[in-house]
């Protein structure tokens, strides 16, 4: 179903051209609109505001209570959707309304509160314009800040067309909203409730802010006799200047607007037609939040101020949409909150079509580490639905197992041959074609492990000044094992040894990422244990991912045993990429050929190790470097995801190749992997004749070093 689902998505053009368009120019205009500001200052600032106990968001509620019934108020606290359904019918039953307006909240989508009342002979009326599309159309959000994204002009025009019977012209835009507007005017009269959600709540003067572009909840709370506000408890702050920071930050990370066109602040039951004083209710919804604020992992995700940038910037997001990237709630956000008030069976499925490149928690003006709280969620959930039996047996028997994976890697070269083309594989039989969109590499004759040997064997009294500790990797051991040798080779040039662990065990990331947390914790304390007791030189990894499991997971996947996590600890502050070792290590290197060469940033590099090789390499490469487009976009490996999600992978993978092409690059390099597959089996497909390189073959074979003083 899911997989139907996504091929569905790949096919529709309008879905894939809206998307891609909207990605492109969003990230020049959050630019622009975030110009001259310190995000990190401020996503910190709203993580601090939003940095609430259980205590004190019951403190807060009391507190808003208590002044919004001083103010001629009604407050109800709506225990589940239910009850916050029953609640809002039998206020519009007592105003005997048979039609309702609706500003857009994604509170009452939550609640499926359209439905409801629908059920129960009311009429909703969305005033949203892309809401309205969407009700016209029978259909729900694709995203939360621009619900109709998937539409085309085309398709709005028809819809118009039922409405009012006349042709309409589709390029005419001014018309088409010259006629939502009349529709929608009727209804502001005709209702005698509106409904709106708020994007905050200030407890000191039970204020509500609610943001739009088109003023259309200005007409919702201000024409009909009574206002209803459905909001989660998660939508309170102290102070009015805490809620503009949100108000501030919100249209720059939704859609590149400096300040959105109407932010109405309403406090208080206020003047309304026939001289008579509205009447506002707030329905405070728990559904599952309140809990959630005693968990300090999970309450993380009760901080989003729904911007919807995680969707916006999500790599995957951008190739299927947000009917199948999250439920009521869409993009990174939409994974996590589909597993707190969604179905739990869905969100397992979903959350796995997180590739974990960490765009969207970089982009968060919250400061969610939205990628780290999904990882963590996958390995709640996985369990209850199980993983598919060749996936439970590698990550239970084979990655923590050196020995055995050996035995399987010697069986596998000789499995491999009747396969090998230039040493690739092009094609493996019986895959289907789409998981065949690009060359695999084949498992090299030796290991990297039996390499080091030989290469250190060859000079058994050279006295080295200082040493490093290598951590390979799989990839590296198995099928990539002359990057590492470059490594030994390069450094071997500066007079530094190169240590490697006792032996290569998986990092423990592949299990993390497919939802199995307990075999990855068991790989991870396998690998302490082959780490030197006393390390305490740097640890180089050709890896990023590799190098941010080190980093992230081992120490939260010791944290409850001190002596591992103290281990884990030290190892995380010395991980390091080789080209941070080098610029630490003031080796300056001067390039002795003459080849354009462009760079793509591993998804784990940038936002992992979070040291810009990019710009390392400009330094040495000065004019003969050429930037590459987006070249911090995810390539589309992401590990099994590649081979689970092909279709989406490919996609990905084209828009990096188009990149390429464009820059008429002779080399590129990346520093994982990973990329290496992905990107350099892409472009054999394609018989695009770029050559691929990790950094560290690069540096060694086309560099001399010089060391500075
Ligand atoms: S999680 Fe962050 S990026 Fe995503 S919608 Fe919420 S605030 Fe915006
Ligand atoms: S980590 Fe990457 S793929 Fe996963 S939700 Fe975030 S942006 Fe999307």
């Amino acid at each position: 179903m899911l997989k139907q689902l996504i091929k569905e998505k790949i096919n529709d053009k309008i879905l894939s051209e809206n998307l891609k368009t909207f990605a492109e120019s969003y990230k020049i205009s959050k630019e622009k609109a975030y110009q001259g500001l310190n995000f990190e200052k401020i996503r910190t600032k709203i993580n601090n505001i939003k940095d609430l106990s259980y205590e004190e968001i019951i403190n807060l509620y009391n507190k808003f209570k208590e002044n919004a019934l001083k103010k001629g108020c009604y407050v109800y606290e709506a225990a589940t959707a239910e009850d916050a359904n029953n609640y809002i019918l039998e206020v519009c039953k007592k105003h005997n309304t048979d039609i309702i307006v609706k500003s857009k909240s994604m509170t009452s989508e939550e609640i499926k509160l359209n439905e409801f009342l629908e059920k129960n002979g009311i009429t909703p009326i969305e005033t949203d314009l892309g809401e309205w599309i969407l009700q016209l159309a029978g259909e729900t959000p694709s995203h939360m800040v621009m619900p109709a994204i998937h539409k085309s002009r085309k398709q709005v025009a028809k819809l118009f067309e039922k409405v009012t019977g006349n042709k309409i012209d589709e390029n005419d835009i001014e018309a088409m909203v010259k006629i939502a507007r009349k529709q929608l005017r009727d209804y502001y009269f005709n209702a005698k409730v509106g409904i709106t959600g708020a994007n905050v709540a200030v407890a000191e003067t039970a204020t509500i802010g609610i943001v739009t572009n088109e003023g259309n909840a200005r007409l919702s709370t201000t024409i009909p006799d009574v206002h209803i506000i459905i909001l989660g408890y998660e939508k309170l702050v102290n102070t009015f200047k805490d809620a503009l920071q949100i108000i501030r930050a919100l249209p720059k990370s939704a859609t590149g607007q400096i300040i959105s066109t109407y932010v109405t602040w309403i406090s208080g039951s206020y003047p309304a037609k026939n001289d008579k004083n509205k009447e506002v209710h707030f329905v405070f919804l728990d559904n599952g939040r309140l809990p959630l604020f005693k968990n300090k992992n999970l309450k993380e995700a009760l901080k989003c101020i729904r911007c919807g940038s995680c969707a916006n910037v999500c790599p995957v997001y951008e190739i299927i949409g947000g009917h199948v990237f999250g439920d009521t709630y869409v993009g990174a956000i939409g994974l996590i909150l589909t597993s707190f008030y969604g179905d739990e069976k869905k969100a397992n499925e979903i959350l796995k079509l997180c590739i974990g490149c960490k765009t969207c928690s970089v982009n968060c003006p919250a400061g969610i580490d939205l990628q780290s709280l999904i990882s963590d969620i996958n390995a709640t959930i996985t369990p209850k639905y199980g993983l598919s039996l060749p996936k439970k047996a590698v990550y239970s028997y084979v990655m923590p197992n050196p020995a055995l994976f050996k035995t399987i890697t010697k069986i596998g070269k000789y499995l491999q041959r009747p396969l090998l083309k230039n040493e690739k594989i092009e094609k493996i039989p019986f895959m289907g074609k789409e998981k065949n969109f690009r060359a695999l590499p084949s498992i090299a004759p030796k290991s990297f492990t039996a390499l080091y040997k030989d290469f250190y064997s060859s000079k058994p009294s050279k006295k080295y000044k200082k040493s490093v500790t290598f951590y390979s990797g799989c990839a590296i051991e198995y099928f990539y094992p002359e990057m590492g040798l470059t490594l030994l080779k390069l450094l071997d040039r500066a007079n530094i040894k190169v240590n490697i662990p006792e032996k290569m065990v998986c990092c423990g990331l592949p299990a993390i990422h497919a939802g199995d947390g307990e075999n990855g914790k068991k790989t991870i304390i396998k690998n302490l244990k082959y780490f030197d007791e006393k390390i305490n030189e740097d640890i180089i990894t050709l890896c990023p991912s590799c190098g941010m499991a080190i980093k992230e997971e081992f120490p939260k996947y010791t944290i409850n045993s001190p002596q591992d996590y103290k281990k884990s600890e030290k190892m995380a502050n010395k991980v390091k990429s080789l080209s941070q070792f080098l610029a630490e290590n003031r080796l300056e290197l001067k390039y002795t050929a003459k080849y354009k060469v462009t760079y793509h940033t591993p998804c784990h590099q940038k936002r992992g190790l979070c040291f810009s090789t990019e710009n390392f390499l400009q330094e040495i490469l000065k004019d003969y470097f050429i930037p590459l487009k987006d070249s911090d976009v995810c390539c589309g490996f992401g590990g099994s995801f590649s081979f689970d999600f092909a279709e989406i992978s490919s996609k990905i993978l084209e828009n990096k190749i188009n990149n390429i092409k464009n820059t008429n690059a002779e080399i590129l390099l990346t520093d994982c992997p990973g990329c290496i597959m992905q990107i350099e089996g892409g472009l054999i497909k394609k018989g695009v004749n770029v050559k691929v390189m990790h950094v560290s073959e690069f540096l060694e074979n086309y560099t001399k070093i010089i060391e500075k003083k």
